[in-house]
């Protein structure tokens, strides 16, 4: 199936590899060009001239940008190119409401949609070991089930347009919390002069053990937060959990709140770029 990517950034760019790698990469396209001549020259694929000049040459089209304008800007170029029974598969992380709409004009064009978040971090699409959390027809997601199995190892169908998002939701909710208790509980062992080394390998292997931990607790550890996950991408997709809240009647998403408080604050600080274990400087006695 030939597939596209537009947006080659951490996750995209690593995307459009494996893609490669399963002999299905036909093109791709980034907002800033040397990056999508860099995944050229690795690959041998060809740079689209434009958007909708992509879509209308390949059968299967990734989009991997940043948050819910940027889907939308991409999608309506998308429109003007696509071919009818060619699937867009959105892997950026937006509200529901955004996978709902770019539905309604992909389909207005004889188009398929699929909203499929991922979750893995920048390492499970280095890797191709995301899981995947499908939104759409599942006829759709059988179409394209070899384009996704080469980006991921696991792939759910949660149900309609917009649960894939939904279900993203719940996770960065999670991701929110987890982040909170690594970076305080390992600047509480800093500040106790433990042997941070052997506390992680202790703790890792036991009930406190987690993703996180193992993938950013020593580089937090040694000051460095190179993304991986940037944190004004994270705040970004809190903004969405905390507005879906909003909306049920006396819910509240407590710990998600504390978190986008204090990413805000680190934004400020001028740390919005770095990965989300960045929560660390905020810990630090
Ligand atoms: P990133 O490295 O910052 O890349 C963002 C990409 O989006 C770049 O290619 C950027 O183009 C492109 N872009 C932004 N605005 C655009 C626009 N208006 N039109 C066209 N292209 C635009 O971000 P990332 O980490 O790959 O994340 C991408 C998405 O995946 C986000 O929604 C994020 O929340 C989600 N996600 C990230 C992770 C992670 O661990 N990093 C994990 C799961 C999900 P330029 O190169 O021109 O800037």
């Amino acid at each position: 199936m030939k597939t596209g990517v537009i947006g080659l950034g951490v996750m995209g760019g690593a995307m459009a590899l494996n893609l490669h790698k399963a002999g299905l990469l036909y093109q791709v396209w980034n907002r800033t060009t040397a990056k999508a001549e860099d995944i050229a020259s690795q690959t041998g694929v060809s740079v689209a001239e434009s958007i909708s000049s992509l879509a209308s040459e390949c059968e299967a089209i990734i989009i991997c940008v940043s948050k819910d304008e940027d889907v939308l800007d991409v999608v309506n170029e998308i429109a003007k190119g696509i071919k009818p029974g060619s699937t867009v598969i959105d892997t950026s992380t937006v509200s529901s409401d955004t996978a709902k709409q770019a539905a309604e004009i992909i389909n207005g064009q004889g188009g398929q949609f699929l909203d499929c978040p991922v979750t893995g971090g920048s390492e499970g699409a280095k890797n191709a070991t995301l899981s995947i959390m499908v939104g759409g027809e599942e006829s759709t997601l059988d179409n394209v089930r070899e384009v996704l199995s080469a980006i991921g190892k696991k792939i759910i169908h949660i149900g309609p347009t917009g649960s894939g998002q939904a279900c993203k939701a719940v996770n960065q909710v999670i991701c929110a919390g987890i982040n909170q208790a690594v970076t305080e509980g390992l600047a509480f062992g800093d500040a106790l002069e433990l042997n941070m080394d052997k506390v992680l390998e202790a703790i890792s292997a036991g009930a406190a053990g987690n993703w996180f931990m193992d993938h950013r607790g020593k580089t937090m550890l040694a000051g460095t937060y190179a993304p991986g996950f940037k944190l004004k991408l994270h705040l970004k997709d809190l903004d969405i959990c905390l507005e879906m809240a909003d909306k049920l009647p006396g819910y509240d998403l407590t710990l998600t709140d504390v978190t986008a408080r204090d990413y805000e604050k680190l934004v400020e600080m001028g740390h919005g770029e770095e990965d989300i274990s960045t929560l660390f400087r905020l810990k630090k006695a």
